[in-house]
């Protein structure tokens, strides 16, 4: 399994906000190199099946809704230790919380219009990138 990769998406919230270049600027400047890269949007259902693990969890269908509520960017991103680096980039999921500088310090407004989306483990990230991207879209 490859272990120098991570998948992301820019939410809905910060493509609406006009931030999609401003993130992947910083991305990219942060030493990531773009492997797949897609403007797109997730019906209701598709949003379901990517957060299908949160489906227990009270914010569930607002995840659903909101990730369903315009157009979102999704990348699979290459650097050494990507999980981790890239949830440090990121920042907490709360705004609220994320460190200065983070990602979402800078373009995110609240918990669940938090500017972008990091995978967790190298496994969720092989698994949502093939969610988003076949074999032919990755360089
Ligand atoms: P992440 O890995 O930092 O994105 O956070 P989680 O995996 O725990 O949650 C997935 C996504 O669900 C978050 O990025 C938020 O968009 C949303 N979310 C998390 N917690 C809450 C919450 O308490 N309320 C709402 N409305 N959304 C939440
Ligand atoms: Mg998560």
């Amino acid at each position: 399994m490859t272990t120098n990769r991570t998948f992301t998406m820019i939410k809905p919230d910060a493509v609406a906000n006009g931030h999609i270049g401003a993130i992947i600027d910083k991305i990219t400047k942060s030493g990531f190199k773009i492997i797949a890269l897609k403007y797109t949007a997730l019906s209701a259902e598709k949003a379901g099946q990517f957060y299908e693990v949160h489906k227990e969890r009270p914010f569930y269908n607002a995840l659903v809704t909101f990730m369903s509520s315009g157009p979102i960017v999704a990348a699979i991103l290459e650097k050494d230790n990507a999980i981790e680096d890239f949830r440090k980039l990121i920042g907490a999921t709360d705004p609220a919380k994320a460190e200065e500088g983070t990602i979402r310090n800078l373009f995110a407004k609240s918990i669940d219009a938090n500017a972008v989306h990091g995978s967790d483990s190298d496994e969720n990230a092989a698994i949502e990138g093939s969610f988003f991207f076949s074999a032919f879209e990755k360089f």
